[in-house]
């Protein structure tokens, strides 16, 4: 594995379309009106009930297949979403339908004060409040999370050989992030789940260890293909694993039944056939899932998302920020999620990249 150049990843965040009637966005496209009441739901039908909140995209590593070593630009503080601001978006989406919230990053923990966030959205009612993280800062605050109301946690964990961990996260070590899954475990945030992106060459000799580690441990392990949002945009799709053929290499080791729970959710689940762990798949190229999405995502700097690489986004925070009525920011979730495209076409010819990588859209 070579070390990457320095490179400097552009930020654009597009204005909110403030001072547009509304009578134009309930008639646009395919001659349909936008709904103004009910769940958030877009014009192929679906119905808009998870949210992702990036709360930073700052981290504390430098995963090969997400950032560049050096050279990485980062938000400043004030283009950050406040924690009353977040509060305040995540309470207008659950008065529309969201019921389902997980905080990411970036690197969610290096936020200060998380507990406290996620006792806010707790309070809100969100009954399923979840947090991706690499696990490095998440032991000693996994109980208080618990606590404020977090309900699940997924932590990704590349590598199980220590000195292949350091080469693909570049900071941080294995046993830390061993050592956060215990305590997540012993905070009674089971099951938890590990996400490991499995990169040709690189560390798909470990899927078998991988499916090994789910059938001795009880935690889930969700094989993930690499996407093209790494920010040094070198991704090319030689260096994905396919889901199927994980399914198959583990498959042809150890029975594998699928596991057929919800619709919406982007891993297809497998239970081992001798009742022995759960394994997940995550082809969002090769298979993508994208006519049960459900997802709509806020960056740290308060864009609405309608996909990870949509190229069009709608900055909330700027609608806040000049004093809109809840009715306003609404309406711009509404808008959002009507914008959505049946799918994210990377598989097309044309597929254009989006401006942002995922650590600065929030995995
Ligand atoms: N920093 C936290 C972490 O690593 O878990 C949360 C944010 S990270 C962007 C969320 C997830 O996206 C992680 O599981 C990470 O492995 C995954 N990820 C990052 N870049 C990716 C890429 N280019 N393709 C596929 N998955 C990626
Ligand atoms: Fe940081 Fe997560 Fe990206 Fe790794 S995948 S660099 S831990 S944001």
């Amino acid at each position: 594995m070579g070390l990457p150049l320095p490179v400097r990843v552009p930020v654009s965040v597009r204005s909110h379309p403030r001072g547009e009637d509304v009578a134009s966005l309930t008639t646009r496209g395919r001659g349909e009106a936008m709904r103004l009441d009910g769940p958030l739901t877009d014009r192929y039908g679906r119905v808009h009930d998870d949210l992702r909140i990036s709360v930073t995209d700052r981290c504390n590593l430098r995963c090969v297949y997400c950032m560049p070593e050096v050279g990485m630009t980062f938000q400043p503080p004030s283009a950050l979403l406040s924690f009353d601001e977040i509060v305040r978006v995540a309470t207008l989406a659950y008065s529309l339908g969201v019921r389902s919230l997980r905080l990411t990053g970036g690197e969610p923990l290096v936020r200060k004060s998380l507990v406290s966030l996620v006792a806010r959205l707790s309070a809100v009612g969100f009954g399923d409040l979840s947090m991706t993280t690499n696990g490095m800062l998440l032991a000693p605050q996994v109980r208080a999370l618990a606590e404020a109301g977090l309900t699940r946690v997924n932590i990704s964990c590349d590598s199980l050989r220590p000195e292949r961990f350091n080469a693909i996260r570049r900071r941080g070590d294995l046993a830390t992030v061993l050592a956060s899954m215990d305590a997540v475990e012993r905070a009674r945030l089971s099951p938890l789940k590990v996400n490991v992106v499995i990169l040709h060459g690189v560390n798909d000799d470990e899927i078998l260890d991988f499916a090994s580690f789910a059938r001795d441990t009880g935690r889930i392990v969700r094989f993930i293909e690499f996407m093209p949002l790494d920010a040094q945009g070198t991704w090319d799709k030689g260096q994905l694993v396919p889901g199927r053929e994980i399914y198959e290499r583990i498959s042809a080791r150890w029975p594998l039944e699928r596991i057929d729970v919800d619709s919406s959710a982007p891993a297809e689940r497998f239970r081992f056939s001798d009742g022995r762990g759960e394994i997940g798949l995550i082809s969002s190229v090769s298979e993508p899932f994208c006519g049960t999405c459900n997802r709509l995502r806020l960056t740290s700097d308060g864009a609405i998302r309608n996909c990870l690489f949509s190229n069009d986004e709608l900055s909330i925070r700027d609608l806040m920020r000049e004093g809109a009525g809840d009715d306003e920011l609404a309406l711009l979730l509404r808008r959002a999620v009507w914008q959505k495209l049946p799918g994210h076409a990377i598989n097309e010819p044309d597929f254009l990249r989006p401006a942002r990588s995922m650590s600065m859209i929030g995995g």
